[in-house]
């Protein structure tokens, strides 16, 4: 008998629904997996399989799915990474959870992540870092490193994970898998621990883009318990087309090299090759405000974290410290309860929010959030796609940046403007520099996830990444 786990998510799929592959046999597969976690990338995991359940008339065919700890999860511990959290059982799913496990995705376990998705390393999580199963001295990336280690390593077939500004897209580029972040508003955030809200995105992480398909196709959807979602204007549709004729690819003038590891740079040069025998054209494009990018972001984000982390007072979920009034017992826990990257943004947040400094900072920034957009918008007169490396390095040693945030924030250079602009794009796999993954990243205008999707697709075949050396 093959190793059921070395099936992607639509071929286990198929192969449940064909009457081949036991649901619950594919489910304790990857059950034993995930329990024998070496990479510290789960935070829970589900102690049987569910009650068989008629998996094979549902379109995700019983395939487990694994969860970032950020999404609640009805009598399941949902801590967001944080010690403030810790052992919170939540009355309830998130609605995205709810849909996919109605879908046919089965809950297998819970993802570790950097504490309330601040990182891009996953060494903010509470619960310890993950590891890079291409390189254990390494990180995965964050902060959804939990999620992209399970479906890298083969612990899991598929997961869940969020993208505020870049926590799917650069974590799937540093572990070989892809991670596509969805239009803003086009996945429910009903029942995700809130980061920066206005950002927040729920998207999938896979081991190709067939499995991103199937899965995006089941997350999205309107959902009245979310009143900033919103109806895809296209039903998702599975790619299969494996040529780009006539598909214009831009890449931004700032890319030019400088700043990007050597090896990082090359495969993406190598990749616009490829683009460009299967037909499409490559041309320069102008995103004149994207180098203000992250500057306004490290001010929106952190304001809206300040003001989302305030529920968390000891009174109402997860820990408590003992004190002798009221005020200590608030300022105690959350003393005690949030890491120092939580901390930081919660003081870098409220101090930009308050009265005398608002416009200065929070103002200003929106305002650059607002010219981005548009250059992308203009951008996308030109071409029909932008593209960029995912990340300018390859996964780092573990405890490389975390000694100066600056470093760490600059691997959200080029995933940032995007999150920004609340648009749609995808980190697929496109080579190794140094024996280690390299994700290459498209971005498109809102709701064109089956453009994106079927360009990544043509391109994935081109590429034929070997993603064998990851697996556990
Ligand atoms: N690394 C970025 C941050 O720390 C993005 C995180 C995310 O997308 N959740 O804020």
């Amino acid at each position: 008998m093959t190793d059921v786990t070395t099936l992607t998510a639509k071929e286990a799929a198929d192969a449940v629904a064909a009457g081949d592959l036991d649901a619950t046999e594919l489910f304790e597969a990857y059950r034993a997996k995930a329990a024998a976690d070496e990479l510290n990338a789960f935070t829970w995991v589900a102690d049987g399989a569910p009650e068989a359940n008629g998996a094979a008339q549902l379109p995700l065919g019983g395939v487990p799915l694994a969860v970032k700890d950020l999404f609640c999860t009805e009598g399941v511990p949902s801590q967001s990474g944080s010690k403030i959290l810790e052992g919170y059982l939540p009355p309830y799913s998130a609605s995205v959870v709810d849909r996919l496990t109605a879908a046919g995705a089965p809950l297998l376990a819970k993802t570790n992540q950097d504490e309330f998705a601040m990182g891009s390393s996953n060494e903010n999580s509470a619960y310890g870092p993950v590891l890079n199963p291409w390189d254990r001295t390494r990180v995965p990336g964050g902060s959804s490193g939990g999620s992209a280690a399970a479906v890298a390593s083969g612990a899991a077939p598929w997961a869940l994970g969020t993208d505020t500004g870049g926590s799917i897209r650069q974590p799937a580029a540093l572990t070989g898998i892809v991670g596509l972040k969805p239009t803003y508003g086009s996945v429910s955030r009903y029942g995700m621990i809130a980061f920066a809200s206005s950002l927040d995105q729920a998207g999938p992480l896979t081991r190709d883009v067939t499995d991103a398909a199937l899965l995006y196709g089941q997350m999205t959807g309107r959902d009245p318990m979310d009143s900033t979602s919103l109806q895809h204007p296209e039903a998702i549709v599975m790619p299969t087309a494996e040529r780009l004729d006539g598909l214009r690819l831009g890449v931004p003038e700032a890319i030019t090299g400088e700043g990007i590891e050597p090896g990082v740079f090359a495969r993406f040069e190598e990749t616009l090759k490829l683009a460009q025998e299967l037909g499409a054209t490559v041309q320069r494009v102008a995103l004149p405000h994207a180098e203000y990018g992250l500057s306004a972001y490290y001010v929106i984000a952190p304001a809206e974290a300040s003001s989302n982390l305030a529920r968390f007072d000891g009174v109402r979920y997860g820990l408590r410290a003992e004190a002798s009034d009221l005020l200590s017992m608030y300022t105690k826990t959350r003393h005690d309860g949030f890491g120092d990257e939580v901390k930081r943004r919660i003081m870098l947040g409220t101090y930009a929010l308050s009265s005398g400094y608002y416009d200065a900072y929070y103002g200003k920034a929106q305002r650059v959030r607002t010219k981005i957009a548009e250059d992308y918008k203009n951008a996308f007169e030109m071409v029909d796609l932008v593209v960029t490396p995912t990340a300018p390095t390859v996964a780092f040693a573990l405890g490389a940046k975390t000694a100066d945030p600056l470093e760490m924030y600059l691997n959200d250079l080029f995933t940032v403007p995007i999150s920004l602009a609340g648009i749609p794009a995808i980190s697929i796999p496109a080579g190794l520099s140094d024996n280690l993954p390299v994700g290459f990243q498209m971005a498109g205008p809102a709701f064109s996830e089956n453009r994106i999707l079927g360009a990544a697709y043509a391109l994935e075949r081109a590429i034929g990444f070997d993603a064998t050396a990851g697996r556990v």
